[in-house]
């Protein structure tokens, strides 16, 4: 039996795309082997890893001069490899809204002058701060966000005012949640294991002039985007059975109608569980309601005792991974594209049946 997993990542997958892997599992497509089996460099993975691309870019409406690479490492060596290719001038402005957007930052300054340009650590990052003029220096490389703070629940719904530089976004925990407009930045990148795949896959979408031999001194090849790029992802070895199942994921997300479906989707079910937080009489939402992400919902009671009972009987309920990040508590539902619409309404019933109980 499946239960509703409410993970932040990994996290739950399409039934639809679990079960056609499992299909092909043994004998994928009369090759008679398994793609975890097969050479990178045959015909077979050439389709796959072609067709992936080809559908990400349909699904994301990418322009031509960005390209779309598949990388290993998480987000996390991401963090290194940005101020690595980007960082000419040696300095960077970075928004810091969370843990991941402050271990980007920590990261970049081992290589540069890393600006914190704003940040909202002030209320424990549960909102996200104005960006409309910040004080941005003339020779920054670029300016980085982390467009949706998995631990703590914000959202950029307005990007920041770069005054003319190079957007980095980590959309990590909101890849292919919604329309996004790629014009717009200079590289969008996200480790999969959130929203798009199993873990060991980053995809990094980058404008083609980012991408140059001019690097900083003793970057790795492997973390030079040039040399991904080059080769079209294949320099080495690449994640060739999570690229496959990112493949499955873009085309189910074809046929369930694109992003524009994908964000009306999250939008219902996210009203669904912060309507009910906005009423509730023991639950609430942590986070200020402009900045509410759709894909991460943190919610507490108050009362840590009674938080871990929530947790515990919600899981003997059929109700997964619940429970708030370490260095947050409370709860947290992770409410990615593959969680269906029952799964939410399923959770608020049990939520007013606790409530009910305990208030
Ligand atoms: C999970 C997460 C990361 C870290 O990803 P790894 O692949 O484990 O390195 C970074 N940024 C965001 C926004 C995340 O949600």
């Amino acid at each position: 039996m499946r239960v509703y997993n409410f993970s932040a990542g990994p996290a739950v997958l399409p039934e639809e795309v679990l079960k056609e892997a499992a299909d092909e599992m043994l004998d994928y497509k009369g090759t008679g082997m398994s793609v975890m089996e097969m050479s990178h460099r045959s015909k077979a993975y050439d389709t796959i890893i072609k067709e992936a691309e080809q559908d990400l870019r349909d699904i994301m409406n990418i322009p031509d001069n960005y390209k779309v690479l598949f990388l290993q490492g998480g987000a996390s060596q991401f963090f290194a490899e940005v101020p690595m290719n980007l960082m000419k001038n040696k300095k960077a402005a970075y928004i810091i809204t969370g843990q991941w957007a402050k271990k980007a930052w920590q990261e970049a300054k081992i290589y540069g002058e890393a600006i914190d340009v704003a940040s909202s650590a002030d209320k424990t990052f549960s909102y996200i701060p104005d960006c409309s003029d910040l004080d941005i220096p003339e020779d920054a490389d670029y300016v980085y966000i982390c467009e949706n703070n998995t631990i703590y629940g914000t959202k950029f719904w307005q990007l920041p005012n770069t005054k003319g530089k190079t957007l980095v976004a980590d959309v990590s925990s909101c890849f292919l949640s919604e329309p996004v407009d790629v014009t717009k930045y200079g590289v969008i990148y996200g480790g999969v294991q959130k929203n798009v795949g199993p873990a060991g896959v980053v995809i990094a979408i980058i404008r083609e002039d980012l991408i140059t031999d001019d690097v900083l001194p003793g970057t790795p090849t492997m973390l030079k985007w040039k040399t991904q790029a080059d080769n079209d992802s294949l320099y080495n070895t690449p994640p060739c059975y999570g690229i496959y199942i990112c493949g499955k994921v873009f085309k189910w997300i074809k046929k369930m109608g694109g992003l524009e479906a994908m964000k009306a989707h999250n939008e219902k079910k996210a009203k669904i569980l912060y309507d009910f937080l906005d009423q509730s009489k023991l639950f609430k939402g942590t986070v200020e309601k402009k900045d509410r992400s759709l894909m991460n919902v943190p919610f507490v009671t108050g009362n840590e005792e009674l938080d871990a009972k929530f947790v515990k009987e919600a899981k003997a309920a059929g109700f997964e991974n619940l429970k708030g990040h370490r260095t947050v508590g409370g709860m947290r539902a992770s409410i990615y594209n593959a969680m269906p619409i029952e799964g939410v309404e399923k959770l608020v019933e049990f939520m007013k049946k606790f409530e009910a109980e305990n208030c």
